[in-house]
């Protein structure tokens, strides 16, 4: 069960606090290329600045990782006043401990945000973190993603993964 996902829906924007009450999760490490934004994009998700502040105000921590470099990451993480990890090097399980530990919170509380199943959702399941897969908001043009978008579809069919719905 390393590659399914505790929960997929389609936009950040979509996750609410029963959802999180439902994982029994109070921290959220948060992915930046398609999560956050668009793959190299520098436009912020709709509404995430609302989602934001929605989820500070109950409680919820947030953090950023992604393994982007820093350069790329830290705009975001300036513009939405989050703290953040870059070059989490995610599938391995290193940037989500680190991240759960800079929450000073407990791994089985912490969830990933993210896009990506053989990234996101294989390193959360690896560190021993609830795994919350997003649709990505655009689909990237390299070949490489493409046959890894590919590879996802199949997991997807294999352990039935859908959006979650009310
Ligand atoms: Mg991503």
């Amino acid at each position: 069960m390393l590659l399914k996902p505790h929960l997929k829906l389609k936009r950040i924007t979509d996750i609410d606090f029963r959802h999180l009450k439902d994982l029994d999760v109070r921290t959220l490490l948060l992915d930046v290329d398609n999560t956050l934004s668009t793959d190299h994009g520098t436009e912020l998700a709709k509404g995430l600045y609302e989602w934001i502040e929605k989820m500070r105000e109950g409680g919820i921590k947030l953090l950023i990782l992604s393994n982007a470099k820093s350069v790329r990451v830290k705009p975001f993480a300036d513009k939405l006043g989050l703290d953040f990890i870059g070059l989490g090097l995610k599938p391995l399980p290193f940037g989500y401990l680190r991240g759960a530990k800079r929450a000073g919170e407990k791994l089985k509380h912490t969830a990933i945000v993210g896009d990506q199943i053989f990234t996101d959702t294989l390193g959360g399941r690896l560190a021993g973190v609830k795994t919350i897969l997003l649709t990505p908001i655009e689909l990237e043009k390299q070949f490489s993603f493409k046959v890894r978008r590919k590879l996802e579809k199949i997991v997807f069919k294999i352990h039935k993964i859908e959006d979650h719905k009310e």
